[in-house]
C-alpha cells in the first residue's frame, strides 16, 4: 500500500524504548525523516543508531523530560529547524504510577496531568502554526484502552487520558480547515518494559511468576495474546498516511479485541 510518508518530518515523543520506539522505526521504514526524544541521552544515543543500522535513515534525537515545558520547546524548535517543520506528531508519554483513587496524592494527579495531558497540550500548540501554514498536518495521541473502559488500579489513566479524547474531538473540528487531522490510537496490552515490569510486581504479590500473571492478562483478550509494539505502530503510520486523509476526531483501539463494549 502507497502511503506516501517518504521524506514527511515526524516527532515521535517518548520513544526511545516500547510504543514510541516502535512507532519511529515504522515511519523509518517508510522512508520519513524521524525524530525521537526521551529523557536519557545513552538510551536514545542508542535507539538511534539502532533505527540508523536497521534501516539505513537518519535519526534526529533530542533529549526532553515531556513534564518540563521548556524541554519541549526546545526539542520542538530543534526537530522544526532541521526539518523546515514537522508534518505529523505522535504524542506519546511514559505511563502513569498504579493506584486506586485512595492510593494517589495530590502531586500524583498534578505529575500525571503535566505528563500525559499538558505534554500534548503544548507539543500540539507549538508545531500547528507551521501545519497550518502548509496546509497539511497530522497529530496522533498515544491513549490507552482506559479510555473506552477504566482499568483496575490505573485511577490516573482512566481519569486523565479521557480529558485527551475530548481535546482530539475539538481539535479536529477546529483544525480540519488546514487539512489537519487529529487522532488517538489507545493501545490494550502490549509487550513492552512497562507491562513486563507491571507483571514483575503483581507475581511478587501474588507469589505466582510473572509469566503466569501474562498468561492470565492473555487469557481476558479475543486474540489470546499480548500485541507486540508494532502492531500499534501499524495503526499509527496508516493514520499519519496519505490513506487516512478522511479519518479525524477519532479513537481507535488496537486491543485483540479486549473492550467489552460495542
Ligand atoms: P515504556 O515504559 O516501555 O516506554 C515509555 C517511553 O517513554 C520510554 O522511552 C521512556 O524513556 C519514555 N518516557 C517516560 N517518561 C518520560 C518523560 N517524562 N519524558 C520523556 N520521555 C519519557 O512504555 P510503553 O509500554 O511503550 O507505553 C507507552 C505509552 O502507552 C504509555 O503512556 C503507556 O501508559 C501507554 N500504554 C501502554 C500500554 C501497554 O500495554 N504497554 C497499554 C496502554 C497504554
Amino acid at each position: 500500500m502507497f502511503l506516501g510518508l517518504s521524506r514527511k518530518s515526524v516527532l515521535v515523543t517518548a520513544a526511545s524504548n516500547g510504543i514510541g520506539r516502535a512507532i519511529a522505526e515504522e515511519f523509518a521504514s517508510e522512508g520519513a525523516r524521524v525524530a525521537i526524544c526521551s529523557r536519557n541521552k545513552e538510551n536514545l544515543l542508542k535507539t538511534t543508531d539502532e533505527i540508523k543500522s536497521k534501516f539505513g535513515v537518519d535519526v534526529l534525537w533530542c533529549v526532553c523530560d515531556l513534564s518540563k515545558r521548556k524541554d519541549i520547546e526546545n526539542t520542538i524548535a530543534a526537530v522544526e529547524k532541521e526539518f523546515n517543520g514537522i508534518d505529523i506528531l505522535v504524542n506519546n508519554c511514559g505511563g502513569p504510577i498504579r493506584g486506586n483513587f485512595i492510593d494517589v496524592q495530590d502531586s500524583d494527579w498534578q505529575n500525571a496531568f503535566n505528563q500525559m495531558f499538558l505534554s500534548a497540550v503544548t507539543a500540539t500548540k507549538l508545531v500547528t502554526p507551521k501545519m497550518i501554514e502548509k496546509e497539511w498536518g497530522r497529530i496522533i495521541n498515544i491513549t490507552s484502552i482506559s479510555v473506552k473502559q477504566p482499568i483496575d488500579n490505573l485511577i490516573l489513566s482512566n481519569a486523565i487520558r479521557t480529558g485527551l479524547v475530548g481535546l482530539t474531538k475539538s481539535l479536529s473540528n477546529e483544525l480540519g480547515k488546514y487539512n489537519i487531522t487529529v487522532n488517538n490510537v489507545a493501545p490494550g496490552y502490549t509487550l513492552t518494559n512497562r507491562v513486563y515490569e507491571i507483571a514483575v510486581n503483581k507475581a511478587k504479590e501474588l507469589n505466582i511468576s510473572h509469566e503466569q500473571v501474562l498468561t492470565d492478562i492473555a487469557r481476558e483478550i479475543p486474540l489470546n495474546r499480548l500485541a507486540s509494539p508494532k502492531e500499534i505502530a501499524a495503526l499509527v503510520v496508516f493514520l499519519a498516511s496519505m490513506k487516512a486523509s478522511y479519518i479525524t476526531g477519532t479513537t481507535i483501539q488496537v486491543d485483540g479485541g479486549y473492550i467489552k463494549g460495542v
